[in-house]
């Protein structure tokens, strides 16, 4: 069965595509918690960290390069901003097909709560 994402990225279900290429596509994460919150993900399926292999490192590389066009495009490059990959229950991560939150627009704040 298709993840979420990948109807999004066939267009089956909507969703604000900020970009797209032949290995990427980046849309508004659909509950922000910053002013800036783009979700980029790999075309193709990969569920996990888990399960990245040596033929997803161009797609991979290619999330870093969209993050770098999107940030500038969103003008948040130079304030910075801070991209996100949750693997697995201990990460949070809810949808299974491996993407990376970039996040800005407002100061950040430490990288972990200190508490659950
Ligand atoms: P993660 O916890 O790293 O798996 O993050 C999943 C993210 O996907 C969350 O920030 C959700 O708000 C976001 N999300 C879930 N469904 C959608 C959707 N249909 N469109 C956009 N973002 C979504």
């Amino acid at each position: 069965m298709s993840s979420i994402f990948s109807k999004i990225i066939a267009g089956e279900i909507p969703a604000t595509i900020v970009y797209k290429d032949e290995y990427v596509t980046a849309f508004q994460d659909i509950h922000p918690i910053a002013p800036v919150h783009i979700l980029i993900v790999p075309n193709k399926e990969i569920p996990t960290v888990n399960d990245v292999a040596e033929a997803d490192a161009m797609a991979l590389g290619r999330l870093f390069i969209a993050a770098r066009k999107i940030a500038a495009e969103q003008g948040i490059a130079a304030s910075g901003y801070r991209l996100i990959v949750n693997c697995g229950e201990h990460g949070g991560q809810e949808v299974q097909h491996l993407h990376m939150h970039l996040v800005g627009g407002r100061r950040l704040g430490p990288m972990l709560a200190k508490r659950d």
